[in-house]
């Protein structure tokens, strides 16, 4: 049976993690993973969710199917952070949630779900993206191609590009927009330039489909939503998967949601109903344990208070790892200014460093990050930060 199969390639960053795991000195640093790890350079369990943990285990609870779109307190939760709490749209019963596998798991069943309504559609990525969207989308049978995002020059986004493409676009098409914090290159949209976005949409009659994979983690939970907000008020119908593997450090629990924002209550039945079918041919129902944490600490106001400032300590600590490193860098004599690297948002950033560079920093410093020149801030922390800067700016000295 499997003698024709070929050997698929490695996975680019996880081929990372297997090279970083084998690597035997003591000072080596991973910046190629996209987790936040704290000072100590350990994943945390946030306080919060280790409460609702221990209530749920106490608690010992039967182990009965989930509904197929996930418990209601729970799709509630997701709604209220993305469209906040008194949204219009949900008021108005315009929004379908469900739970979800992590974020790519929501990305997964709304591109099925996409691909059964509008199956000639083009899906449209950032160039560059986060490398699983490509393949997602392709994997549930669309054509995927790149729209101009990042420019190099300048670090920051292309949007004259980005724009004068989109409005080029198929009406139709379908457009992934990451809503904050950039996968890989840190650059994100201004509140004004997303404003533009909606219109250039709403005008080509596209189809958007937003990921928001890190809210909280630029400005805060609302400043993050702007995007999905803009997109509400526009009155278009749209698409956002949501996860809480960073925002809650749950990354193996596996906890997000797909979001559909329809035009009417009516409407948002018959789309619930074909999304469940999506559902239900993948994996049935979702796991109760993460996304049932979740909801608890959402759902108490004391909890709740614990978490958001947790998630504000993650945030604030990535910030203080940008400015720190442009002045490490700094401080090291390099002339080249890196001063973008505390602009940029979320956890990673988009060095210019050369795939020539970041071989080095791996072989001869046992830094690793990903040959495009993307590095993890939120793995770095006050022990290993100078030992990254001064290696930095010796390979960009030459
Ligand atoms: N979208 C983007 C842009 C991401 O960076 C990630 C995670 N790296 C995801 C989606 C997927 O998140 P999850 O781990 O929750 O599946």
């Amino acid at each position: 049976i499997f003698a024709a199969v070929e050997l698929a390639p490695r996975d680019p960053i996880l081929g990372l993690n297997e090279a970083f795991n084998a690597d035997t000195r003591p000072f080596k640093v991973n910046l190629g993973v996209g987790v936040y790890s704290d000072d100590n350079g350990k994943i945390p369990l946030l306080a919060a969710v280790k409460a609702a943990e221990k209530a749920r285990v106490d608690a010992m609870l039967p182990r009965g199917y989930q509904p197929i779109e996930g418990p209601a307190a729970y799709d509630s939760a997701v709604q209220n952070l993305l469209f906040g709490a008194d949204s219009e749209l949900i008021s108005a019963g315009r929004v379908v949630t469900a739970q979800a596998l992590g974020g790519t798991g929501a990305l997964k069943i709304g591109a099925d779900f996409l691909k059964r309504l509008n199956p000639e559609s083009k899906v449209y990525i950032s160039n560059p993206s986060w490398e699983n969207h490509r393949a997602l989308f392709e994997s549930a049978g669309f054509e995927v191609e790149n729209y101009p995002y990042y420019d190099a020059a300048t670090r920051g986004v292309d949007f004259a590009g980005m724009k004068s493409f989109l409005q080029s676009l198929a009406a139709g098409s379908v457009i992934v927009l990451h809503a904050c914090c950039h996968n890989p290159t840190g650059a994100d949209l201004s509140d004004a330039q997303w404003a533009e976005v909606v219109e250039v949409c709403r005008a080509q009659g596209l189809v958007p489909f937003l990921d928001m994979a890190y809210q909280g983690f630029a400005d805060g939970i609302d400043a993050d939503a702007v995007a999905v907000r803009l997109f509400s008020a526009s009155g278009l119908q749209f698409f956002v998967s949501s996860s809480f593997s960073k925002s809650f450090s749950l990354y193996g629990e596996r906890v997000g949601a797909l979001s559909i924002v329809t035009a009417s209550k009516e409407e948002t039945g018959r789309v619930l109903s074909q999304l469940k079918r999506v559902i239900r041919t993948n994996y049935s129902n979702p796991p109760i344990h993460g996304a049932a944490m979740v909801a608890a600490v959402l759902s108490s106001p004391e909890l709740r208070q614990q978490w958001e400032d947790e998630l504000a300590g993650m945030r604030d600590r990535i910030r203080a790892m940008r400015t720190g490193l442009v002045d490490a860098i700094k401080a090291q004599g390099v002339e080249q200014d890196f001063s973008f690297v505390a602009q940029q948002r979320g956890m990673f950033s988009y060095t210019g460093l050369t795939a020539a560079q970041v071989e080095v920093l791996r072989s001869e410093f046992g830094i690793y990050a990903v040959s495009t020149g993307r590095i993890c801030l939120a793995a770095l922390n006050s022990k290993n930060l100078p030992y990254v800067a001064e290696a930095i700016a010796k390979v960009v000295k030459g």
